[in-house]
């Protein structure tokens, strides 16, 4: 390695320390009213999504508004210095009351908004709507809001079209309670996160020329031999819409009473058809509102970003085909700006209660793309009975086919378990931030250096290859993944065995 010289250029791997100055907050709810929000043309305060069109409409004289962007906060991003703030991206201050009350000015009664569960009520006595549009401190009003545009309908067949291709063991008390007459609606809350940076990445990078084998029968093993050379790739780097949760609850992607990482993998959103918050987006959803500020958040989006800007490198490293081993990786944050976000998401939800363990499986949809994921409860007995069956078939293939790997016949049950597990809990399931964030190099500098031809390696990627992996979702978290989800299938087997030993 030759990084003497690389001191000078490089800082320290913590990439928020660059953007020091106090951050600029730009107010994104300028002009918002609270209180009675009247269509233009008829003055009516009933006013709703249209989700064929996702753009609000009155439903009295179905005027079709155009929807209003947010003005002020930054597109180009490859100019953006410091840290600029949404304003409705704010800290939470703690003692703010949920509650908004208002005077209706039709006909005076007293009007209760719980902020926490809804921006929006009906005078009991009028039935005009009221809203609250102005930001309030408590994180249920976000700068903007990606309107519904997939009908219930519509997602009612998705989650049924993956349920569906998920019966055969799910879990029977599961079957015959499911049902998709009650899905929700639901805007969850996000952090939009765009960043101007700076990236440099120094390390080593092989080729492969040649492979072939050694040796004869038992002994048969595989070479490799490749052209070793010092990479480097320099660039500047804009990142657009990286896209976290912002609520503390949806946050914990590893939890093992909820299968969060199921809502994760409906990502991403086409965020650029975002637009400026207004309750009525609001009405005939849920929405839930934000826990979590900036601060708390920004470690992980720290993370994101750079795996992000190694991902990007990739594009550039093709002619090392065994893999780069980045030995230092440096993201400057030259600028970044942070929005909070309303995006709609339709769920299915049902709560597995098993023994002491109870499991919150989620089926989620994606209301603009819809993408869906989810987690169905598994009748453990079934599986284990019929990958039981299928380890006999294993061990009987093992006895009979001739094959130098035939013990691989014995796990053949196990694996049968496990991917059928993993198809139905899908705990792996996750959104690929990496790959699926807006991301535009501009200047790139290149060095490819050829240092060595090395032959006779016997690992088929360079020594700690690492350009294809992640730490913000890290491979350690992966694991833990893993673990937990083995442990959860240990329990519940355990719970069965013990209910079928008091039988
Ligand atoms: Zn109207
Ligand atoms: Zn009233």
């Amino acid at each position: 390695m030759q990084d003497s010289n690389n001191s000078n250029i490089t800082q320290p791997i913590n990439n928020s320390n660059n953007v020091t100055n106090g951050p600029t907050i730009i107010q994104t709810d300028v002009g918002a009213k609270d209180g009675q929000d009247k269509c233009p043309k008829c003055g009516s305060t009933d006013i709703a999504i249209n989700t064929n069109s996702g753009k609000l409409r009155c439903n009295f004289c179905r005027h079709e508004f155009e929807p209003q962007k947010v003005v002020g906060m930054a597109t180009d991003i490859n100019q953006l210095q410091g840290q600029v703030i949404g304003s409705g991206a704010q800290d939470i201050v703690a003692d703010t009351k949920d509650i908004v009350t208002f005077k209706c000015s039709s006909c005076g009664a007293e009007v209760v908004v719980d902020t926490a569960s809804s921006t929006q009520a009906r005078c009991h006595w009028c039935r005009n709507t009221l809203s609250v549009n102005q930001q309030i401190p408590n994180g249920s009003i976000p700068d903007v809001v990606l309107p519904f545009s997939i009908s219930k309908d519509v997602a009612k067949t998705e989650i049924e079209k993956f349920v569906g291709k998920r019966k055969f063991f799910a879990h029977p008390k599961f079957r015959q309670e499911f049902t998709t007459e009650n899905i929700m609606g639901v805007y969850l809350p996000y952090m939009l996160v765009d960043a101007n940076a700076h990236v440099n990445l120094v390390g080593n990078g092989e080729h492969l020329t040649r492979t072939y084998y050694l040796g004869s029968g038992e002994n048969r093993k595989t070479y490799y031999d490749a052209d070793l050379y010092h990479v480097e790739r320099e660039f500047d780097l804009v990142i657009q819409g990286l896209t976290v949760e912002s609520s503390a609850d949806k946050l914990n992607n590893s939890s093992s009473s909820a299968t969060n990482n199921v809502i994760n993998a409906i990502m991403p959103f086409d965020l650029e058809n975002c637009v400026k918050f207004n309750a009525n987006y609001l009405k005939g959803y849920t929405s839930e509102k934000r826990d979590t500020n900036i601060d708390q958040l920004r470690p992980l989006v720290d993370k994101q970003s750079k795996d992000i800007a190694k991902f990007a490198a990739n594009d550039t490293l093709k002619n090392y085909d065994r893999g780069v081993a980045w030995s230092n990786e440096q993201l400057d944050v030259k600028g970044q700006q942070w929005k909070a976000a309303y995006l709609p998401v339709w769920l299915y939800s049902y709560l597995q209660v098993s023994g002491e363990n109870k499991v919150l499986h989620y089926v989620a949809v994606n209301a603009r793309t819809k993408e869906t994921m989810g987690s169905v409860p598994i009748h453990i007995p079934k599986l284990l009975g019929i990958s039981f069956l299928v380890e006999i078939l294993g061990v009987l293939a093992m006895l009979f086919i001739n094959f130098d790997y035939n013990w691989a016949f014995l796990l053949a049950g196990f694996i049968y378990f496990f991917v059928m597990f993993a198809r139905y809990r899908n705990s792996n399931a996750r959104h690929k931030y990496e790959t699926e964030t807006k991301t535009n190099i501009t200047n790139l500098r290149k060095i490819d250096n050829f240092i060595k031809t090395e032959t006779g390696l016997t690992n088929s990627k360079i020594n700690g290859a690492n350009n294809t992996s992640i730490s913000g979702q890290g491979l350690g978290n992966q694991l833990l993944n893993s673990l937990v989800d083995q442990n959860s299938v240990a329990s519940l087997v355990r719970d069965v065995t013990n209910q079928k030993g008091g039988e």
